[in-house]
């Protein structure tokens, strides 16, 4: 597939994006492509910490998706700001993420699968069905027609972790590094998410999260020898 002129990647969370399709952005981004990331939740639940103050979350969650985007050369984040967990793909927020896709003007969407099966968090389900349904919404003048912005209909949607697998992305050694040194920028999540503790074993358990992100690549990537991010490509928007 060829190397797009502008991305826009859209997810639930902070992190979302760099485990679902990091690679494949740092990718693109190296050859040229602008990429912007779109995050629909604040992130406030990201914490094991009952007393956590989530005001602070918040703000260290975007300061963190900021530097990890950074780290994959994309441009620019945007912020939808809904509540953690309580992501609903409504109008409202509809016509928002129909505003930034018709604003970014993206050859290439990438979200969250919204039909993948036996998924348990919400918001995952919710910001798959946001991102389909406003790309119906920002191709067509007749939706939201007091915007500003022009309609915009995107050459492809690429659904991560897919229900379905029918195309991957290579990924090289810059790719791999990359995708993971995002990861990494989400400091707030190392040990809830990615099993990171603060104590003398900090360095190996980096090293064995790293392992396992790159063990599923490899297993992705099976048929074409390589590390893989795995998608659904639909190309008739
Ligand atoms: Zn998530």
């Amino acid at each position: 597939m060829s190397v797009p002129r502008r991305a826009l990647a859209i997810g639930a969370h902070p992190d979302d994006i760099e485990f679902g399709c990091g690679g494949t952005l740092a990718k693109w981004a190296r050859a040229g492509c602008v990429v912007h990331l779109l995050v629909l939740t604040d992130g406030s639940k990201g914490s094991w910490d009952a007393a956590a103050d989530l005001a602070d979350l918040v703000t260290t969650r975007q300061s963190e998706q900021r530097d990890a985007a950074a780290a994959l050369g994309a441009v620019e984040v945007h912020f939808l700001g809904e509540v953690d967990g309580e992501l609903v793909a409504g109008e409202v927020q509809r016509a928002e993420v129909c505003r930034i896709i018709r604003l970014v003007r993206p050859e290439v969407v990438l979200g969250h699968d919204p039909w993948k099966r036996y998924r348990l968090h919400p918001d995952h389900r919710e910001a798959g069905r946001l991102t389909v349904e406003s790309i119906v919404a920002a191709r067509d003048p007749h939706f939201f027609p007091g915007q500003q912005e022009a309609p915009c209909r995107p050459e492809r949607l690429m659904l991560f972790e897919p229900d379905e697998i029918d195309h991957l992305e290579l990924l090289d050694a810059v790719d791999l590094r990359a995708k993971l040194d995002a990861l990494h920028c989400h400091r707030s999540q190392w040990r809830s998410t990615m099993g990171i503790g603060d104590g003398p074993d900090a360095g190996s358990q980096r090293l064995a999260f790293e392992a396992k992100v790159i063990a599923e690549l490899d297993r992705a990537g099976a048929d074409v020898s390589g590390p893989a991010e795995p998608f659904k490509l639909m190309t008739d928007l």
